[in-house]
């Protein structure tokens, strides 16, 4: 389903990702955890080209694209790409003059050029998928954060996505909103949804994950099944960076 080799990301002269591989079959849920500033969320953003990649290569579904520096990637290429991405960010990035149900329903509706009627009956069903049955109507400065959040993952899979991406989901949330967005999370797993995950919430990936990546200064330093990553890591720098936050 994804398949990243040797992928290469630098801001002018900071080597952000330093040759990435990474392997994700369709249905399975991978966590990307790390020390703050070792590139888990530039990784992320490259894989539906919100950060374009200097170098390597990269498959998802039936898309193939090879990166290399100087070589520009044809907008037609982005937009297939992009198509098989649902990105849901940090900080719900919702439109804020439009209605929760207009907010899920532009995607499909200007993007992908669906009915209206069909569109609205999606996402109704999403909004009841994440426990917002009767939210449709209302605006997100009306919504709390976890509200808010929970639309933005709708949102992101309104579009049918391949794979869903998790930007932090979480950490712009009060503590207590955290458990309902990450409920959802955990029912779209159990469902088979293929996911990405880029979070701090270390119980959470332990709990939801099937794959976890440790990154650090640009490389993976660990990999494997969350309760070895997490639990039992093997690399002494691994096991300083597990110390730290557990
Ligand atoms: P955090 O956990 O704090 O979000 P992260 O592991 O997700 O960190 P990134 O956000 O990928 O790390 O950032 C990695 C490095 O790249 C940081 O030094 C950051 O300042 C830098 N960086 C990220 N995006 C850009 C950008 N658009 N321009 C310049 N530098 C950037």
């Amino acid at each position: 389903m994804l398949e990243i080799r040797n992928l290469h990301k630098a801001f002018g002269s900071l080597e952000v990702l330093k040759g990435i591989d990474v392997n994700l079959e369709k249905g399975k849920v991978l966590a990307i955890i790390g020390p703050s500033g070792s590139g888990k969320t530039t990784l992320l953003r490259c894989i539906n080209l919100l950060e374009m990649p200097d170098q390597g290569t990269m498959k998802l579904s039936d898309r193939e694209l090879n990166f290399q520096p100087g070589r520009k990637i044809a907008s037609r290429e982005v937009t297939e790409l992009r198509k098989r991405t649902g990105m849901v960010f940090q900080s719900y990035n919702l439109f804020p003059h439009k209605n929760v149900m207009d907010n899920i329903m532009e995607g499909p509706v200007v993007v992908q050029k669906k009915d209206k009627a069909q569109a609205f009956k999606t996402a109704q069903g999403l909004l009841e998928k994440v426990g917002l049955g009767d939210r449709g109507h209302y605006y997100p400065h009306q919504l709390s954060g976890g509200q808010q959040q929970r639309v933005g993952i709708a949102r992101a899979m309104a579009m049918e996505p391949d794979v869903l991406l998790f930007d932090e989901p979480t950490s712009a949330l009060d503590p207590e909103l955290v458990g309902e967005v990450l409920r959802v999370i955990k029912q779209l797993a159990l469902e088979g949804r293929t996911m990405v995950i880029v979070t701090h919430e270390m119980k959470f990936a332990a709990d939801v994950a099937d794959h976890v990546i440790l990154m650090d200064g640009g490389h993976i330093i660990e990999q494997g099944p969350p309760d070895q990553v997490i639990n039992h890591p093997q690399s002494a720098r691994a096991q300083q960076f597990m110390n730290r936050i557990s």
